[in-house]
This record gives structure tokens, sequence and C-alpha cells, in this order.
């Protein structure tokens, strides 16, 4: 087998069980790969560590597999993997007759580069990396056999496929093609998701439990709801009892669907859908000095590579300012940042910072975060992505 050596005290976070080795704390690589390709991992005295995918064009070099040097990566390895990621999320993210969830995240659930959702009778796969293709065969299969599904559809359409070398590769890959449109249930709401075309795999399962909270919230209340996407947390609301919400959204596509989980669940009243920049919107909502009781945030992520944080970080406090200036006394804000190098603390800092200048006292109700059918390693904070401040 192919052998990873790590550079002398490059070995402390392998150690620590983070899944990720980069190509700086490489010394050499021993033997002929293959991308995807199993190798062995040892620090510079030769000891093993462990086992890992090979991405050899990426600056994540090894994606971990197993930190025991003995295990055996093959089919049956995965497949486990597969099966323990799906038992997991028994009783812990049940959604209901229709479950819509993730059934397997990534590193946190010891496969690097895959996602698999599962909306009703159909799984939707993301497979990223080279070990994820390397291995793909065998998850489906094993993700299709622990789950009654119709169908394995794939949605490896992600810009990061690139750094591994790999192209796109969209379209069904087991059983039958999915229906254009997948009829999912949550809560007490109904959506509409398009998994052919769709953000992610069609639909923002990580606020399943946020958009229950505001739900929650939501009863006689002006809400406004802003990054809407197909209207996720805008039904919750309107569901909840809402008086009126407004949608902002700049995609076309997504404010079409948007339309139609509103009829759907048949909740038409008042309701607003502003197809345009969300910066645009909020500054002339100040302007002409209209309020709201509850507001979300929830914007696309602003942070992909650390070159880009700072400019990320004046977004959000750009967005949070706006926000606070349009909230009426005793309001509320549900705020998220969904950007991976964004952690809590620094979105903490950034909201507070933006209060500040809106001259605001606002209280922390709760602590946000991505649903737990999307777990995190312990071992590997970057996993928490999805963050959020509830607000008042
Ligand atoms: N809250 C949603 C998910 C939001 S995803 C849910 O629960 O389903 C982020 C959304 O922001 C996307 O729909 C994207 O189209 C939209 N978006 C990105 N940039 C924008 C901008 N400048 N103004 C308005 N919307 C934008």
């Amino acid at each position: 087998m192919t052998t990873v050596i790590l550079k002398k005290g490059r070995d402390h976070s392998v150690r620590c069980r983070h899944p990720w080795i980069f190509s700086g704390a490489v010394e050499r690589i021993e033997g002929e790969c293959q991308p995807g390709e199993t190798v062995s991992v040892r620090d510079s005295a030769g000891e093993a560590l462990g086992l890992g995918s090979i991405s050899p064009s990426s600056q994540i070099v090894v994606r971990m597999l197993s930190f025991d040097p003995s295990a055996t990566i093959d089919d049956a390895f995965i497949g486990d993997l597969v099966r323990r990621s799906i038992a997991m999320r028994d009783g812990v993210a049940d959604s209901g007759t229709a479950p819509a969830m993730r059934l397997v995240n990534a590193e946190a659930d010891g496969l690097p580069g895959v996602v698999i959702d599962r909306y009703g009778e159909w799984l939707v796969g993301q497979f990223t990396t080279a070990g994820a293709e390397m291995w793909k065969g065998a998850i489906v299969k094993a993700a299709m056999g622990a789950v009654p599904s119709r169908g394995f559809f794939e949605r490896s359409d992600a810009d990061v496929r690139r750094r591994d070398g790999l192209g796109e590769s969209v379209g069904t890959i087991s059983g039958d093609e999915p229906p254009a449109e997948i009829d999912i249930r949550e809560g007490g709401c109904r959506y509409l998701v398009d998994v052919r075309k769709g953000h992610k795999t069609g639909f923002y399962l990580d606020q399943r439990e946020n958009r229950a909270i505001v739900g929650n919230l939501a009863a006689g209340r002006d809400v406004l709801n802003v990054f809407s996407y197909t209207g996720g947390f805008g039904v919750a609301a309107m569901k909840g009892g809402a008086k009126s919400v407004e949608n902002v959204d700049i995609s076309s596509e997504a404010m079409a669907l948007c339309r139609r989980n509103f009829e759907l669940n048949g909740v038409s009243g008042d309701v607003a859908f502003t197809e345009r920049n969300a910066f645009e919107v909020l500054r002339r909502m100040r302007d002409s000095r209209r309020s709201f009781d509850l507001i979300i945030l929830d914007p696309p992520k602003f942070a992909d590579s650390k070159g880009r944080l700072m400019g990320a970080l004046r977004g959000y406090k750009d967005l949070n300012l706006l926000a606070m200036k349009l909230l009426r006394p005793g309001g509320m804000l549900a705020t998220f940042s969904c950007s991976g190098l964004v952690t809590p603390d620094i979105f903490r800092k950034v909201v507070q910072e933006a209060a500040l200048d809106a001259g605001r006292d606002m209280r922390i109700v709760r602590q946000l975060r991505q649903a737990p059918d999307h777990p995190e390693s312990l071992f590997f904070p970057e996993g928490l992505y999805l963050k959020g401040l509830l607000l008042a």
C-alpha cells in the first residue's frame, strides 16, 4: 500500500483524530497511487497512524477513513459506516410521515466528501472528493439497502470536485428517476423540492429545527424572510399564524418555487414575494421606515476562502445592522451564517458590532445551529458550519 509520511512534528492533528492532512504536513509519498486510493499514514519515525483516501492534486492530500492502522478499508467497511450513520438518525431527526433528512453528513459520519439526503422515497447524494468517488458504488448500495427507497439521484455538481480533479456527475445512479418535484413534509408544512436544480441536494434540511422555532414565534407578527430561497422560513411563519410575511430572494427560480410552496400550504393571506438583491431591499425599507416584528436573515455562504473572510464579515455586519434598524421594539431577529470559516465566536462579535452601531440593546434568546441530522464530529470543529442567534 502507498504510504504517506508526515513531516516531523506534524502528526499532532492526526493523533487528535482530525480527518484532514494538508499537503504542507507531508514529508514524502512512498509508492504510486491513483486518486481516491487508500493509503497508510505514518509519522516521521514510521509509526502507522491510520488509513485514508488520497487526493494528490488537492491541498487536503489525505482524508482519514480510520485511525486504526490495522483496519481493512473495503466495501464492507464503507457499507458499515453508511448503515451506522443511517441508524444514528433514528429518533434523532424524525420528521414525520415523509421523512426529509440528511442520512450521511461527510466527515461527521466518517465519510469525507459524502453527503446523502433523503426526500421521502428518494435519496440524493453528493460525492465531492476522489475517495468519495472511489467508494460511490458501495455507498449507494448500502444506502439503498438500508432505507426503503425508489431511486438514488446523484448531484455531484459542486465546484469543489474540481480540486480533486473530478468533473460534474449528475443523474440517476440506482433505481427510478425521481419526479421533477418531490413533495416533502416538515412539521406541519409541505414543501416542493427540485432535486435536479435546487441548491445543495434541493432543500436546506439543516434549517429544519430553526424553521420550527420561527414558526412557533410567528403568531400575530409581521415577518420579513430575507434570503427566502423556496420559502422555508416564510411558510413555517405563515403556518404559525404570522400576520404577514414578506419573502426576499434574488433568484427567480427560487422565488417561483417559493410562491408555489405558499399555495401548496394554503397560506395565501398577506404574503409578498420580492425578487431583488436583499441589501438593496433592506436599504430601501430602512429609508421608507418600514418595520417588522420578526426578521430572518439566512444569507448564502459569504466566505468560501480565508481571503474572502474580511469582506464576508463586513457583509454580515451590514446585513445585521440594516435588519436591526427595521426591527420594532420587542421584535426578534433570527440571524445565521453558514460560512464554515466564520466561527460561532466571530459571528457573535460581528452581530454585537452591528447592534452597537444600531444603538440597540439585544439579548441572545437562543443559540441556533444546524439540525441534529447534520452532526458535527467532536474532532472536526469545521463541521459546525451553520450557526445562528435568536435575538430579542
Ligand atoms: N432560508 C432558506 C435558505 C437560504 S439560502 C431556507 O430555509 O430554505 C440563501 C438564498 O440567498 C438563496 O436562495 C439565494 O438565491 C439567495 N441570495 C443570494 N444572494 C442574494 C442577494 N444578494 N440578495 C437576495 N438573495 C440572495
